[in-house]
């Protein structure tokens, strides 16, 4: 046999035995965690793209890193029984996973809504490790929260939550353990009565050890933008190497909450027109460009619903059902709210508009069939992992403000993210080309944030 066909056949045979490995692991993964499909289509997606990389380095496979990296360090899920207004006892389910720590202390959001169960949490922890690891920052995988609703909370009651919440937690976090920080239904006020409450049970003020803190005791200028921002960097660095750019697009953005707001300022700011946005009610498609101080102020400050955005924009439209806002053309689509939210009948509308870039804002926005599509039809794409990076890389910088004790400007801030953003965009595409699999970030994103914390493991022995 000649050399380059004995190589051909030596490589053949590294892919299939890559490929009996994941599918080993993935039956494994589904037979230990019964149930928990949203966890099983996070490991799924990574698994399938780590093949090329576990073919070339089976010393992955030997020392069995991703069975590792599949099994949380720690899951606590707790009790958090509070009092209502009406004086009636209420009890709710806290959850923290403490995914992985080889590169840094668990770090990662706190969700509050009542879809909340192990599966979410543990693929948003899964998740979290590569996406982590991929800002270049120092920081392991980690996620948490609770099935509490806080639609419809008063103030107090949403206080109480946040400090039996906190009464469990604390115990298990702190600045070099594990550092939470917010997500759906956890914002600048529920971050501050957990403060509160962690500072009040340890009898001492460490800063570090949540993120999202409100300015003035310890929070990072910049942070409440840093996703969406970072999510718009992300993405105008994906069109720029295909000659695009936001100016002058038309933009949809999904979601009316923290990530989806300061997506739609950055988009508008680099010129482009946002025309629809959503919340979990329904979507507003305005053609002639939202009115973003109108969503800031129904949404931020009066927790409204965004179906009231017509009432002052007589040119807007609200429509029930939030899954219907991918029917609006767009060039760009930001879907920036939940898990899941755009399906393949969602894709092929937006194909069949002329997409031409997609960047997740939220954490796992789009289905398998959904992503597939895009990347079929040559859609640019940016996956949750590297695109919605921003918001976990400031909390990073956070961290590192307050171990300093020093506070760094906005204009400091919003150049670090753009730095980091630019950096993640580069390792995905470099390691996308590196294995083969070109231009595709997905695959990209998920082998550089993987080796990294791989190689960390494997230095650090069997732990
Ligand atoms: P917010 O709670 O601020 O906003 C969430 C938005 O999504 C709201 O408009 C909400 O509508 C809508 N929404 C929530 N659940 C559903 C649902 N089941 N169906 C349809 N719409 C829904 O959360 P964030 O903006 O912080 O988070 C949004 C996404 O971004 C999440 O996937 C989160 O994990 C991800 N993310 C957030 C980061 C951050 O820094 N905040 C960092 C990285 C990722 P309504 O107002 O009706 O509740």
């Amino acid at each position: 046999m000649k050399v380059v066909e004995y190589m051909e056949v030596a490589q053949t045979n590294e892919i299939e035995i890559a490929k009996d490995y994941v599918n080993h692991l993935y039956k494994q993964v589904v037979e230990r965690n019964p149930h928990e499909i949203e966890f099983h289509q996070a490991v799924k997606e990574v698994l399938d793209s780590l093949i090329p990389v576990l073919a070339k380095n089976p010393e992955y496979i030997k020392k069995s890193v991703l069975d590792r990296i599949a099994e949380p360090e720690r899951m606590i899920s707790f009790r958090v029984p509070w009092v209502d207004d009406n004086g009636n006892i209420m009890v709710n389910r806290g959850f923290r996973v403490q995914f992985n720590s080889a590169i840094g202390p668990y770090k990662g959001g706190l969700r509050f809504h009542p879809s909340v169960n192990a599966s979410i949490i543990k693929f948003l922890g899964f998740e979290q490790i590569f996406k982590n690891s991929l800002t270049g920052q120092p920081i392991g995988g980690g996620k948490g929260g609770s099935d509490f609703d806080p639609k419809g909370k008063s103030d107090m009651e949403i206080m109480r939550f946040c400090q039996s919440f906190m009464t469990e937690l604390a115990r298990h976090i702190g600045p070099d353990t594990d550092v939470p920080a917010g997500d759906i239904g956890v914002g600048a006020r529920e971050i501050g009565y957990m403060f509160g409450q962690y500072k009040k049970l340890k009898g001492s003020f460490e800063a570090g050890v949540l993120t999202g803190k409100g300015i003035g005791y310890g929070g990072s200028l910049g942070r409440k933008e840093a996703t969406g921002y970072g999510l718009v960097y992300f993405v105008e660095e994906m069109l720029n190497n295909k000659g695009l750019g936001f100016k002058d697009s038309t933009v949809v953005v999904s979601g009316s909450g923290n990530v989806s707001i300061y997506a739609m300022e950055k988009a508008m700011q680099l010129g482009a027109k946002v025309v629809a946005c959503s919340d979990s009610s329904g979507y507003i498609y305005d053609p002639n460009g939202i009115d973003l101080n109108t969503v800031k102020q129904l949404k931020e400050a009066e927790s409204k619903r965004i179906s009231e955005y017509v009432n002052e924009h007589p040119s807007a439209t609200y429509s029930e059902g939030c899954a219907g806002i991918w029917q609006v053309p767009c060039e760009i689509a930001l879907p920036s709210a939940t898990q899941n939210e755009l399906d393949k009948e969602a894709a092929n509308i937006l194909l069949s508009n002329g997409v031409k870039a997609v960047g997740e804002g939220a954490n796992m926005p789009s289905t398998q069939e959904a992503v597939d599509l895009f990347i079929e039809n040559n859609v640019l794409f940016g996956p949750a992992k590297a695109a919605n990076a921003g918001g976990v890389a400031v909390s990073a910088l956070e961290m590192a403000q307050n171990s300093a004790r020093l506070s760094w400007t906005q204009e400091e801030v919003d150049q670090k993210l753009q730095v980091i953003m630019k950096d993640i965009y580069s390792k995905s595409m470099q390691a996308s080309e590196e294995y083969d699999v070109p231009g595709n970030l997905v695959a990209g994103a998920n082998i550089a944030g993987f080796k990294k914390v791989a190689d960390a493991m494997l230095e650090q022995g069997v732990i």
